[in-house]
C-alpha cells in the first residue's frame, strides 16, 4: 500500500465524518474533535528472536473517542500497518459501535510485522511485549482489544495472560476473541461472517433476489471470507469465486467450499494449490448477485468501479471501496452495504463476550446468534431508512447513524 492510499483512507473518512456531522446539525468544533482519534500511542517493542538477536517492532494503539464508553477494537499484525491506517481504523470502529448501539467508542491497534515469517514463540513474545508497552492506556473499562487481520484467539490468550500478570488479577474482560476455555464467547470466531451473511439476506430481500441459487463472489479467504463462503454455501447460494493474496479461483457452477476450507492455511492461503486461477482484478469484474470484498483496503477504486457487474456489494473488509468508487457504483444502481455496517458482527459478539466476562455467566450459541441477528437487522434498518428518507448514499447514511450517539454524548458531557 502506498503512502497516498493511506492518506486516502483517513482523509476520505474525515470527509464523510464531516458531511455526516453537518447533516446532523453539528458545527466546526464537533468536527474538529471527531475527525481524529483523541489518543494515539506509538511503541517500540524489543523482541528476542529465535536466533538470539533482538528485533525492535513498532506498534500503535489509537483511541478515537470515549464519550460513549471505553474504546474497543482489534489489533492487526501486518507489514503495511502504519499510523494513518490505525487512526482511520479507530474511527471506523466508533462508527460500527454506533450503528450497533454498543456502549463503546472506537479503538484500533497494530504492529508492523509479518506473522507469516515468525515462529510461534516469537509471536508470543511480540504479543506479550505489545501488551506491556500499551498497558497504561488499556483495560476492561478503558480500551478493550480484539483480533483483526492476522491475529487470532491464541494471540488474544497470550495478551490476556500478560495483562492479568501485570495487574495481578484475572482479567478476561481485558480482551475479546479469546479461546472458549479462557472466557471466549460461543459464536465469536465466525461472528463477522455471520453478520455479513445477515446483511446479504437483508440486501437481497430489498433487491428481490432469493439466496438459494444466487451467485456470490468473495475476495479474501481469511476469517471473514472463509466462514462467509461456508454460510452462503450452506444457505444454498453458489459461491462462484474466492481469492487470496496469490490469486482467485472461479467456477460458474459453484466452488467446493468444504474442500477449500480444509486445505487453506491459517492465514487464508489456498489458491497456490491450484493451477487454474484468475487474477483478483478479474474476480472483482465477475457477473454475480453479490460481491463481497473481504480482504483489505482500497480494492474497488475509480479505475475498476466501472467494470463491476454485481447487483449488491457487501463490504466485509474495512475500507475496500474508495469514495469515488462508492459514488460510481451507487450511480450504477448497485446496492452497497458499507463496511461500518456490514462487518459490525465481530465487535457485536465481542461486546457479548465482554458482557459475559463481566457477569461471569455464559450464553448458548443460539442466544448469541439471536442477539447478533437482532442487532445487525436493527442497524441495517436504521441505515437503510435514513438512506431512503434523506436521499443520501448508504455510506453517508451509515456514518450518520454511526456518529450521532457519540456526538450527542460529547455534547452532553460538555466537551463541545
Ligand atoms: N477487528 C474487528 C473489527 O474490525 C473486531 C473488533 C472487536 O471485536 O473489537 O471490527
Amino acid at each position: 500500500m502506498t503512502g497516498m492510499d493511506n492518506n486516502n483512507v483517513l482523509t476520505s473518512t474525515q470527509i464523510v465524518i464531516e458531511e455526516a456531522l453537518r447533516k446532523l446539525g453539528y458545527g466546526d468544533d464537533m468536527i474538529e474533535l471527531l475527525k481524529e482519534p483523541m489518543r494515539l500511542l506509538t511503541v517500540r517493542i524489543p523482541v528476542r528472536m529465535d536466533d538470539g538477536k533482538t528485533r525492535v517492532f513498532i506498534g500503535y494503539r489509537a483511541q478515537h473517542n470515549d464519550a460513549v464508553g471505553p474504546t474497543k477494537g482489534g489489533v492487526r499484525f501486518h507489514p503495511d500497518v502504519n499510523e494513518i491506517e490505525v487512526k482511520a481504523l479507530s474511527i471506523w470502529m466508533s462508527l460500527k459501535c454506533g450503528i450497533a448501539n454498543l456502549p463503546y467508542g472506537g479503538g484500533k491497534g497494530g504492529i508492523i510485522c509479518d506473522p507469516r515469517k515468525m515462529s510461534f514463540r516469537e509471536l508470543e513474545r511480540l504479543s506479550r511485549g505489545y501488551v506491556r508497552a500499551i498497558s497504561q492506556i488499556v483495560g476492561p473499562t478503558k480500551d478493550i482489544p480484539a483480533p483483526d487481520v492476522m491475529t487470532n484467539a491464541q494471540i488474544m490468550a497470550w495478551m490476556m495472560d500478560e495483562y492479568s500478570r501485570i495487574r495481578e488479577f484475572d482479567s478476561p474482560g481485558f480482551i475479546t476473541g479469546k479461546p472458549l476455555v479462557l472466557g471466549g464467547s460461543l459464536g465469536r470466531e465466525s461472528a463477522t461472517a455471520k453478520g455479513v451473511a445477515i446483511m446479504i439476506d437483508e440486501a437481497m430481500s430489498k433487491k428481490g433476489i432469493a439466496v438459494a441459487g444466487s451467485r456470490v463472489v468473495i475476495q479474501g479467504f481469511g476469517n471473514a471470507g472463509s466462514f462467509l463462503a461456508k454460510f452462503m454455501h450452506d444457505a444454498g447460494a453458489k459461491v462462484i469465486a474466492i481469492s487470496d493474496v496469490n490469486g482467485a479461483l472461479y467456477n460458474e457452477q459453484g466452488l467446493d467450499i468444504e474442500d477449500l476450507m480444509d486445505r487453506r492455511d491459517s492465514f487464508g492461503t489456498v489458491t497456490n494449490l491450484f493451477k487454474d486461477t484468475i487474477s483478483n482484478e478479474e474476480l472483482l469484474a465477475l457477473e454475480c448477485d453479490v460481491l463481497v470484498p473481504a480482504a483489505i483496503e482500497n480494492q474497488i477504486t475509480a479505475s475498476n468501479a466501472d467494470s463491476i457487474r454485481a447487483k449488491i456489494i457487501v463490504e466485509a473488509a474495512n475500507g475496500p471501496t474508495t469514495l469515488e468508487a462508492t459514488r460510481m457504483v451507487t450511480d450504477k444502481g448497485i446496492l452497497l452495504i458499507p463496511d461500518v455496517l456490514a462487518s459490525a458482527g465481530g465487535v457485536i459478539v465481542s461486546y457479548f463476550e465482554w458482557v459475559q466476562n463481566n457477569q461471569g455467566y455464559y450464553w448458548t450459541e443460539a442466544e448469541v446468534d439471536d442477539k447478533l441477528r437482532e442487532m445487525m437487522v436493527r442497524g441495517f434498518n436504521n441505515v437503510y431508512e435514513l438512506h431512503t428518507l434523506k436521499k443520501v448514499d448508504m455510506r453517508l447514511a451509515a456514518y450518520m447513524v454511526g456518529v450521532r450517539k457519540m456526538a450527542e454524548a460529547v455534547r452532553l458531557r460538555g466537551w463541545v
